[in-house]
């Protein structure tokens, strides 16, 4: 059993869309609620493209007893409906809410009521008071589309005023990112908890497709290393679970109150590294 991390581990799913893939998640499920997570918490499609799939995976994996955030965001939605589904969220049980903008997919709509998570952030709170514990994303390597790194920041800590409880970062494998991210916000007096993302390395090619997306930078020897590998998906892993492994030792020795993992629906990469740190 690994050492818990004050605010624990927790484990991110998304909603699967197939027979087959709502089976493989309850077996997921059931090997990840046995290391004893914080929470679990389900992806959410911007604009509302997942709504019902995500609360009813929520409802699949709340089953095994772990508390379940689904994740919300405003990009593109308007208020009545935001207000709607946060109530049916609270009269259903649901505590806690990871909140997003979001991002729509381009020619789908346009960006809704609400234009920023810090926003979303307000009306959850002008809407449903202390009921939600809300977590934010946060982005030490500065999120893609920010005008710069300092207003960056700025938006985090506006996120975070506007009354967010916790913050989970955008994945990354350099941890001086996270120390130099946590050092700055402190240092502008925001004490909210900043949980490290944590993405497995298991596929090469789809990790550098969504990492030039979503602005995570991996390291030039991680990636030559990767590409040496091949179709080699046994030595991937292996390194993977590696570099993983000693990437969240030192974000735990440094501090980090807790580790959320981006599962991807996949327990056993996860199951590794939670292996080697105990
Ligand atoms: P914001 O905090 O609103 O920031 C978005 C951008 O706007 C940033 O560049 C910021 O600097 C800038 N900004 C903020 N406020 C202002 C302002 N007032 N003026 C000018 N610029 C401003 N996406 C999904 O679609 N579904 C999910 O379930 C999902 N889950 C996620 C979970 C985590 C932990 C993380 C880290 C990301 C997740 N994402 C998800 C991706 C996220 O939606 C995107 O990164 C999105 O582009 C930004 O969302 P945000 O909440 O960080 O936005």
């Amino acid at each position: 059993m690994s050492t818990q991390p004050p605010l624990g581990f927790s484990f991110e799913f998304f909603p699967p869309n197939t027979d087959a893939g709502r089976e493989k998640l309850g077996g997921v499920r059931d090997a990840l609620a046995a290391r004893k997570p914080r929470f679990f918490s389900v992806t959410y499609g911007a604009g509302g493209s997942t709504q019902a799939r995500t609360f009813d995976t929520v409802k699949t994996v709340r089953r095994s007893g772990v508390a379940t955030a689904p994740h919300l965001s405003c990009v593109g939605s308007d208020k009545s409906s935001l207000r709607d589904l946060l109530h049916t969220y609270r009269e259903d049980g649901v505590d806690s809410l990871v909140a997003l903008r979001g991002d729509l997919p381009s020619g789908m709509g346009g960006a809704g009521e609400l234009r920023y998570a810090n926003e979303l952030v307000e009306f959850i709170r002008d809407e449903t008071g202390d009921h939600f514990e809300i977590a934010v994303a946060a982005y030490p390597e500065a999120h893609p589309q920010a005008a710069s790194f300092e207003r960056d920041l700025e938006n985090f800590a506006r996120k975070a005023k506007a009354g967010a409880d916790l913050a989970i970062t955008q994945y990354f494998f350099t941890a001086d990112a996270y120390f130099h991210f946590v050092d700055r916000v402190r240092a502008m007096g925001v004490e909210t908890p900043i949980i490290p993302g944590i993405m497995p390395i298991t596929n090469y090619t789809k990790l550098a497709r969504f990492s030039d997306t979503c602005g995570a930078d991996i390291p030039r020897w991680i990636r030559k290393q990767l590409e040496a590998y091949g179709d080699d998906s046994d030595s991937i892993q292996a390194f993977g679970t590696e570099v993983i492994s000693k990437l969240c030792r030192r974000l735990l020795e440094g501090g980090a109150p807790g580790l959320h993992f981006y599962t991807l629906n996949q327990s056993a990469p996860v199951l590794k590294v939670l292996d080697n740190l105990s």
